[in-house]
């Protein structure tokens, strides 16, 4: 989403100057409900509470790393949301038949039209895959997704653009919308030409840019919560105003 952003982290492998609260939030979520349906698909039977006891665990390694630029959250109240979050979703979806999670593919990319090669393959995760085949793409979100945030995925765009190759029947995105009251959106991600075609042209539009080695600063809303915000826009950066004289 920022060019300079790719190049501090995968170029220059810059220090984190910080973490968000909600980085954290969608990371303990994520490896709970994961552990959940991995024990599942293990043949065990994990309760709902053991989930939360992995959650509490996770919580706690992920506010020990880089420091959390709390804002207006404390420790404890994020924890008790990131467990509401994982209550809620393991109480609707506990008997979700998944038959694999974090299953890794790589997979060689063509351009549909030009058929010009990818310089890399494309690498991924999906979250689980579902018995019948569907694979689904779990997110956890302030505000429910559109249809815009969908389309103009690049993640998304990506895994539909491989789901024959990786033999999926289909992709679906799921969002935990983070309201006090959550509630979960599922959203279908269907592969057809004109979402591959955005997908390879701005794929490959990136990879010629990385190869050029042009890596532009994209400022906007993102740069609140970026983790090198001092290391781009100068160490007297930060999210406050100077107080008026
Ligand atoms: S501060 Fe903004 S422009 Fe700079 S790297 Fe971060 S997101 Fe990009």
């Amino acid at each position: 989403m920022c060019p300079r952003k790719y190049a501090f982290r995968y170029l220059d492998r810059a220090e984190s100057e910080h973490t968000s609260p909600s980085l954290v939030l969608g990371s303990v979520v994520h490896s709970a409900v994961g552990w959940f349906f991995e024990e599942r698909v293990g043949g065990h039977s994990p309760s709902v509470s053991d989930a939360l006891d992995i959650c509490h665990a996770d919580f706690a390694a992920a506010v020990e790393g880089a420091p959390v630029r709390w804002g207006r959250w404390t420790k404890a109240d994020l924890l008790e949301h990131a467990e509401r979050l994982v209550r809620f979703f393991l109480q609707e979806e506990h008997d979700l038949r998944v038959a694999g999670v974090e299953e890794r593919f790589e997979v060689e990319l063509r351009h549909p039209t030009t058929l010009e090669p990818l310089p890399r393959p494309f690498v991924g995760y999906f979250d689980f895959r579902v018995v019948g085949g569907e694979v689904v793409e779990l997110k956890t979100a302030r505000s429910a997704y559109s249809g815009i945030d969908i389309a103009s995925n690049l993640q998304f765009g990506a895994y539909a653009a491989v789901l024959e190759d990786i033999d999926a029947a289909r992709l679906s995105v799921w969002v935990i919308v983070k309201n006090k009251r959550p509630r979960l959106q599922k959203l279908p991600v269907v592969a057809d030409p004109d979402r591959q075609r955005w997908f390879f042209d701005a794929a490959m539009a990136i990879e010629k840019a990385i190869l050029a080695g042009h890596f532009p600063p994209a400022p906007g809303w993102m740069c609140s919560s970026c983790e090198y915000q001092k290391q781009c826009l100068g160490p007297s950066a930060s999210g406050s105003l100077p107080k008026a004289a």
